[in-house]
């Protein structure tokens, strides 16, 4: 496998990185997960608008312009196998002389971008869909959720006790008992014919997914879409509950805390939902 790290491609053993690289010491930097389908990077614009923001928002310079990000991916997918693959890049602020909170001025960032492959369809054949369990945990993380930042270690933590509950993921609850997110994907409910999902902000990471499931629902007069704050109450009366993040795309969850969400059934507004993400997929991969 190949991987890009620091302006050259190379074997993924061979890729190493100090000790002293503040990524290592800190977690001091930013990330991006893009989906790619037959070689193609999905919403790659909009990752690439958040990782500026992330960038930005902890005051490192985007070592790459646009366009050479997109020339690296290229050459990533094109080297590497697999029909669909993940494509994680991520951002460091750099390896510093020694270990200080405060950064040195002039670090040159620390690139990295591999590629795995993708289990995943294109098509709208949902025969094969079952519906995911989750459990209702605290939000144990910082206040700037909105940064893709590296450091994920409450998001590791809520997610092994998901794991450790017979659960797939963790929907994260704040102090107000309201949803925030989960582990690693944004949370939608359905209710009679309300969709709701959390509006974006400081406590939420502003999902590509999110946005695009959002996209394709806003304007259909059958549903109401709402971006509004969503109680840990409402969730567990949801008729329908679902997590979405670019690798899992849009998810059913059926068990919700060991209870059925609903009638335990994975609902029609998502068949309805899934089905136009997988046209809107299928488009895109046609062009
Ligand atoms: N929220 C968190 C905390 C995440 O880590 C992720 C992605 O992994 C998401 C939401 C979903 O974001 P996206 O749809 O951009 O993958």
């Amino acid at each position: 496998t190949q991987v890009y790290l620091n302006g050259h491609f190379i074997n993924q053993q061979d890729a190493m990185v100090s000790v002293m690289d503040r990524g290592f010491m800190f977690a001091d930097g930013a990330y991006e997960v893009i989906p790619a389908f037959y070689q193609v990077p999905f919403r790659v614009r909009q990752h690439l608008a958040r990782l500026d923001f992330s960038l930005s928002s902890i005051r490192i310079e985007n070592p790459l312009k646009h366009e050479e990000w997109l020339r690296v991916f290229d050459q990533l997918l094109a080297q590497n196998s697999g029909e669909h693959q993940s494509i994680y890049l991520q951002v460091t602020r750099g390896v510093a002389p020694d270990r200080n909170h405060l950064w040195p001025k002039g670090l040159e960032p620390t690139v990295l971008v591999m590629t795995t492959p993708l289990q995943m369809k294109l098509d709208e054949d949902f025969s094969h869909v079952q519906g995911m369990t989750a459990i209702t945990t605290e939000d144990l993380r910082w206040k700037r959720c909105d940064i893709k930042a590296i450091a994920l270690l409450p998001n590791v933590l809520h997610r092994q006790r998901a794991e450790e509950a017979g659960a797939d993921e963790a929907i994260l609850i704040n102090e107000q008992g309201q949803v925030t997110e989960g582990s690693s994907s944004n949370v939608f409910i359905v209710k009679g014919n309300e969709i709701a999902t959390p509006p974006k902000g400081m406590p939420i990471l502003g999902g590509i997914t999110r946005d695009l499931v959002i996209e394709l629902l806003q304007f259909d007069v059958n549903y109401q879409l709402s971006e509004r704050m969503v109680s840990q109450d409402e969730l567990h009366k949801a008729d329908e509950v679902w997590i979405t993040s670019s690798t899992k795309e849009i998810c059913p969850v059926t068990i919700l805390d060991k209870q059925p969400v609903g009638d335990g059934k994975v609902g029609p507004v998502w068949y309805e939902t899934a089905s136009r993400y997988q046209r809107y997929k299928q488009q895109l991969a046609t062009e």
